[in-house]
């Protein structure tokens, strides 16, 4: 069994309150969301991660050595009493997701835009559907995985996060948010306290996944797409973003330079869908190969775009 190490357990109910424990604590603390990634990196004890030659009978000994959890905080801050940061607001250019909301509420949300369409796609598509009651968009973001779903979709739609610390606030577009895997521009003693993205009418997003199964699977590669349509049907603007084919979730300036300024043909498409293949630099690992994932990402992005500009002229989803 997986035996969690002490910690101490703390329930702020002011953002105030919560970021002065966070300025005074450091890196000895972690918000703690819906916990399905803490909680379980606080568990798991990866033999993999310590032992060189893991698998080969000389590490056998030493993998059987007790190793330390992913993470380790001393201290656990919930944000369970701080209703700021849940809720979804849609204002006539702005939409506003607050980084405790639930992928079940982002899936719920009414009247999302189908500039949005691409960030519902992923939320519905996480995990089970006991795990997306309690995951929330903000954990996926803050874990900065390559493959996190939502973040994935964020990038395509183009979104702002906004993070606070005791003495100022700031607004990092998600395109410099990732520096690596599993890391970001996030500071030890910064919160998390708004997603914001712009949207019209003439916009539609979208996203696909591909694992090894349906359900309760990290994306072995994904594809998110946004287009902005001008009147006469012509792409004015476009983002394709590319998860499990880099170190972080990856925009390819390929396809959206390959979609800028023409009509959505199949042929225009099939080749912004050629250029996302050529930005993605994926690897080979124990999930799957890098040649398979080149194949697949060439066709999530050609399926995203389709579905995107589908969702921009107000086709259904
Ligand atoms: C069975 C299972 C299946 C899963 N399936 C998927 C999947 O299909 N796709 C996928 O992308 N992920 C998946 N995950 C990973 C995980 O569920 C998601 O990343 C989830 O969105 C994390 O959200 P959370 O609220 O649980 O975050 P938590 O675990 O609470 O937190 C994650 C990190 O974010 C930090 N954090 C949270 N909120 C804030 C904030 N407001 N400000 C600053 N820091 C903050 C925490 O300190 C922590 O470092 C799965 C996990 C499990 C256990």
């Amino acid at each position: 069994m997986r035996i969690l190490d002490d910690f101490e357990y703390l329930r702020p109910s002011t953002i105030e309150e919560a970021l002065e424990l966070l300025g005074e604590l450091g890196a000895k603390a972690s918000p703690l969301a819906g916990g399905t990634d803490l909680l379980c990196n606080m568990k798991h004890r990866s033999i993999l991660q310590l032992v060189p030659g893991a698998g080969s009978p000389q590490a056998k000994f030493k993998a059987a050595m007790r190793v330390p959890p992913i993470q380790k905080p001393e201290v656990l801050i919930s944000l369970a009493d701080l209703p700021e940061l849940s809720g979804i607001k849609k204002e006539s250019t702005t939409y506003w997701v607050g980084p405790s909301s639930t992928m079940l509420e982002i899936t719920q949300a009414a009247k999302a835009p189908a500039a949005m369409g691409a960030l519902s796609d992923a939320a519905g598509i996480m995990g089970s559907p006991l795990l997306r009651a309690r995951a929330t968009f903000g954990g996926n973001l803050i874990n900065a995985r390559p493959a996190a779903d939502t973040a994935i979709a964020a990038l395509a739609i183009g979104g702002r996060l906004t993070m606070v610390n005791e003495s100022t606030e700031r607004v990092v577009a998600i395109s410099d948010f990732f520096t690596g895997p599993g890391t970001s521009v996030r500071q030890p003693d910064e919160l998390l306290v708004g997603i914001e993205f712009d949207w019209t009418d003439n916009q539609g997003s979208a996203y696909f996944r591909q694992g090894t199964r349906r359900q309760l699977e990290i994306a072995l590669v994904s594809a998110a797409a946004w287009v902005s349509l001008d009147k006469d049907g012509t792409i004015a603007d476009a983002r394709v973003a590319m998860g499990a084919v880099g170190p972080t979730p990856l925009l390819s300036p390929g396809a959206a330079g390959a979609l800028k300024g023409s009509q959505p043909t199949p042929e225009t498409i099939a080749h912004a869908a050629q250029a996302a293949r050529g930005d993605a630099k994926p690897i080979d690992d124990f999930r799957g190969s890098a040649d398979y994932r080149f194949e697949v990402v060439e066709v999530l992005s050609r399926r995203a775009i389709e579905l995107a500009v589908s969702r921009a002229k107000g086709g259904k989803a």
